[in-house]
């Protein structure tokens, strides 16, 4: 019996046009799952299905604006008259503005919370009665180490991820009863289009953060595969509620 396995499983993943939604679409892909992409840039989207499909994995991508109710509904409608079911819910789209707290204006506020926060809530719910009809399904979100620790130039970031801790483990108490377990990945400091600017313009910070990930380097967007392949499958079946750092020993220092 292999407990990893995700064949017959199709997999939502918002956001999984590219850095660490990719990332775990490849890890959710190779562990046998058809694959749903959904983020507003379509020539990214359509290309990373492409890749996908090349390496003979099945794909399809949606276009969908999480910070958009009606969107979610939409992405949820294709979703199930294309796959026929959506097993994983991976809420990973996600955004930051990046300004001190006294900085910010409630336009940059909304912004961020919306996506991050009430784009993963929103999704969920419109998922839940599907997941729950067909008899159970797995939602992971993406926090981050800001879901543990506060950054000064990231109040709406840390506070929306933050948020996504609590969301999950409130579903995960709600929706235990309906066979669907909901969990947290926290990611550590991952190279992608999010952290590029860290890497360009603040070589100091991106030094100093190097220095004091125990591992020794920054993360990859495949890093995250495990986990969330793990969280998908059955090996995670009595699984629910939790949060899982995957930083190379960041948060532990
Ligand atoms: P990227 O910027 O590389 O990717 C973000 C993804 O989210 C893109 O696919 C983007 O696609 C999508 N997205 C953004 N806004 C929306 C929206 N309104 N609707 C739908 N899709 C949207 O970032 P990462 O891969 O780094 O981040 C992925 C997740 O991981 C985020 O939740 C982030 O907070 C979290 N994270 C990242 C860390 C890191 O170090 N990189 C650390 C901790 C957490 P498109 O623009 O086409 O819509």
């Amino acid at each position: 019996m292999n407990l990893f396995d995700l064949t017959g499983k199709t997999a939502l993943i918002t956001g999984g046009n590219g850095g660490i939604g990719y990332g775990i679409a490849v890890g959710l892909a190779e562990a046998g799952a058809q694959i749903i992409i959904s983020a507003r840039n379509k020539n990214k989207t359509k290309n990373a299905v492409a890749s996908l499909k090349s390496s003979g994995h099945q794909a399809l991508g949606i276009e969908a604006d999480v910070s958009d109710e009606s969107s979610i509904k939409n992405m949820v409608s294709e979703s199930l008259n294309s796959a026929g079911q959506v097993d994983i819910l991976v809420n990973n789209a996600g955004i930051g503005i990046r300004k001190l707290p006294h900085e910010y204006d409630l336009d940059d506020w909304n912004q961020v919370i919306n996506i991050n926060l009430t784009g993963s809530f929103l999704a969920a719910k419109e998922l839940h009665p599907h997941m729950k009809a067909n008899g159970g399904g797995k939602i992971i979100n993406i926090g981050s180490m800001t879901s543990i620790f506060g950054l000064d130039w990231a109040v709406a970031y840390a506070s929306s991820k933050g948020g996504v801790v609590q969301l999950t483990k409130t579903l995960s108490v709600a929706w235990a009863k309906d066979n669907i377990q909901a969990n947290t990945i926290l990611p550590g400091w991952i190279h992608t289009e999010l952290t590029q600017g860290i890497k360009d313009n603040f070589s100091d910070r991106y030094e100093h953060i190097l220095s004091r990930i125990p591992d020794g380097r920054w993360g990859e967007p495949s890093d995250l595969a495990g986990a969330a392949v793990f969280l998908s499958s059955e090996a995670s079946d009595y699984v629910t509620g939790v949060s899982i750092p995957v930083d190379g020993g960041y948060t532990s220092f």
